[in-house]
């Protein structure tokens, strides 16, 4: 099997299977998730979330004192920061009636741009909300792709844009198979491919040199 970035995609695909995500309700919860799960785990934005929903709504956390947001969001670590970071966000989805389907008919070229305008909005974040909320084809750069392709033995850029085109270029510009590769990448990063690898029954075993050299040595 080749180490192309496919042949890595129909893998892990084939042996988790489709993953359904961005775990969200909505697609307002899921913006709101992209900015509360920065520098932290999914356990804390599920808390901060619990809390938030009676006013998961743009209109009524707009309408929110940015220090009521961060009482509110405060499971989730960095409360008055990310606080400070959803009116951000806020301010720039007003400016399209807080409707998706507006946004969706922008190009991912402008629409990215725009999202990485907003103050606390870094590229992983843009990426995730393009992904997931306004459909469109990216890579998401994040830890567990960075270890992954490292460990397969992959030469990959440290530049966050250089790795993602990298990635991009030998795949379709299919927005679901971008949705489905980065929950895969993070599946297989909580499953398998740990800080400390279970290689065992990996599905990636044979193009893996970091099992290769397990076993050598
Ligand atoms: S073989 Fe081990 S190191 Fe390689 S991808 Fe699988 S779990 Fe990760």
């Amino acid at each position: 099997m080749s180490k192309g970035f496919l042949q890595i995609f129909e893998k892990l695909y084939a042996y988790y299977g489709p993953q359904y995500w961005w775990p969200a309700d909505t697609v307002f919860e899921m913006l709101i998730g992209a900015i509360l799960v920065q520098n932290t785990n999914w356990n804390n934005v599920e808390k901060a979330l619990i809390r938030l929903r009676p006013v998961l709504h743009p209109e009524k956390i707009a309408s929110l004192k940015t220090d009521e947001l961060a009482a509110l969001i405060r499971p989730s670590g960095y409360y008055n920061v990310k606080a400070k970071r959803i009116k951000a966000f806020l301010a720039w989805f007003k400016k399209y009636d807080y409707n998706i389907d507006k946004i969706k008919q922008l190009s991912l070229v402008d629409l990215r741009k725009q999202l990485l305008n907003i103050r606390g909005v870094g590229k992983e974040t843009a990426d995730c909300m393009l992904v997931y909320a306004f459909e469109k084809p990216i890579f998401i750069v994040d830890t567990y792709a960075r270890r992954l392709f490292k460990r397969i033995g992959l030469q990959m850029p440290d530049d966050y844009d250089d790795f993602r085109t990298q990635v991009e270029a030998s795949l379709p510009d299919n927005p679901k198979l971008y949705n489905e590769y980065h929950a895969l990448i993070v599946e297989h990063g909580k499953v398998h491919c740990k800080r400390k690898p279970i290689c065992y029954e990996c599905p990636l075993f044979h193009v893996c040199d970091q099992q290769i050299e397990d076993n050598i040595t």
